[in-house]
């Protein structure tokens, strides 16, 4: 049973608000503060509490922690030297803080890959005032990336080496410049590790992108990749968790090249879009995985309940402002469709506004559905 009767969530997005969702259907006598700048942010309406105050400050973090049995993040972009000031201090913090100082910088987080033995894809570290040595790269293209600050592919340019060459860089300060793998599919797997050491994972699943918003449109599990892939690639992803010695929810991203090799892209030390199928889905979702682990739980059964489709509900480029889900009554009929709409007051072109899950009892059933509900989704003014 848990021993912890308070848990600070640094952030108040929609992976906030699930993780909630799930820990009040589980646990419902523990208290959840959230700290978020924004009062109108998607997880309030669920906390116990609320403490308004940027994710950067020592202040607004240690409020939260003055509060907080426990503390964990649902977004990288935060103040981790004073999270690590408060894990000296004795604080329970999970994931350990030390895993997203690695990851907030796509630069460390590289070359903590290389020291540990991890594949990816080849890079260099770039300064200003570097030359690129381009030729060190296979094929037209390379990739830049900001190696701070970047979430949902912003920070990210597949450029033509001969137009950086003639150009400046479209960063300012040091860049990773990474090999550019052509056609690759994007593969992810969510590891859980309980604060016991156990650990387990969701099955490999393949991630279809929108390409001008570069936000995942879809996914199905079970994945349609060859089996023999999507259990290495499971693999390689427990090894790079287990690398880190920390309880937590690991989202772990990776490319399938058209060789045939997976490369780890970067990990996300906390839930994850390509895990939100697992609501329905699996015997335990992601979220309540995470809140089981924060309370020092052991992990939950993670076996397949349901073939089950994630279609992610994005703000259209045509509509600003308040707006519905077309056909309101339409989906609240359906027992076999899950609408996730995140309260999000206003919708922005390519905003994520919610996401619908599918499920089937086979995957053929489940590929023609999905396809039909994907069409018939639409976000319109109100
Ligand atoms: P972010 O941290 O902003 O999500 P990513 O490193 O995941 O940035 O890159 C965003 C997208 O750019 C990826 O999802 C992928 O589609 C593409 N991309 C990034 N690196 C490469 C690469 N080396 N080769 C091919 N495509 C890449």
């Amino acid at each position: 049973m848990n021993k912890l009767k308070s848990c600070g969530i640094i952030g108040g997005g929609q992976l906030g608000m699930m993780l909630l969702e799930a820990a009040k259907a589980e646990t419902p006598t523990v208290h959840y503060t959230v700290l978020e700048s924004q009062e109108d942010c998607p997880a309030r309406p669920l906390a116990d509490a609320f403490i308004k105050g940027s994710l950067k400050d020592s202040k607004s973090l240690r409020a939260l922690a003055a509060v907080s049995d426990v503390l964990t993040w649902e977004i990288e972009h935060i103040g981790v030297d004073t999270l690590l000031e408060l894990e000296a201090e004795g604080k329970t913090i999970i994931p350990k803080p030390g895993v997203l100082k690695i990851i907030q910088d796509k630069g460390i987080q590289k070359n903590y890959f290389v020291e540990h033995g991890i594949p990816t894809a080849p890079f260099m570290l770039k300064e200003p005032t570097d030359t690129w040595e381009l030729d060190r790269f296979p094929g037209e293209k390379v990739v830049l990336k900001s190696r701070t600050g970047g979430y949902d592919g912003k920070g990210v340019v597949i450029i033509k080496k001969d137009d950086l060459l003639n150009g400046n860089s479209p960063f300012e300060g040091s860049v990773l410049l990474e090999e550019f793998a052509e056609n690759v599919k994007e593969l992810a797997v969510i590891v859980a590790v309980d604060i016991y050491g156990n650990r387990g994972s969701f099955p490999a699943i393949d991630m279809y992108f929108n390409p001008q918003s570069n936000l995942v449109e879809f996914l199905y599990s079970p994945s349609l990749v060859d089996g023999k892939i999507l259990k290495k690639a499971r693999e390689i992803a427990e090894n790079v968790v287990a690398s880190f010695d920390s309880a937590g929810l690991f989202a772990v991203e990776m490319f399938l090249t058209e060789g045939g090799d997976i490369w780890v892209n970067e990990i996300a030390p906390r839930p994850h879009n390509s895990g939100h199928h697992s609501i329905e889905g699996f015997a335990t979702s992601q979220f309540a995985q995470l809140n089981r682990i924060l309370l020092g739980m052991e992990l939950g059964p993670m076996e397949l309940k349901y073939p089950s489709a994630m279609i992610n509900i994005v703000g259209p480029e045509t509509v600003s402002g308040s707006y519905k889900l077309d056909d309101g009554a339409y989906w609240s009929g359906q027992t076999d469709v899950f609408v996730h709409m995140y309260g999000k007051s206003e919708t922005r072109p390519n905003r994520k506004l919610g996401h619908v899950t599918v499920t089937a009892d086979n995957i053929e059933g489940l590929l023609d559905r999905a396809k039909e509900v994907q069409q018939k989704l639409r976000i319109i003014p109100s």
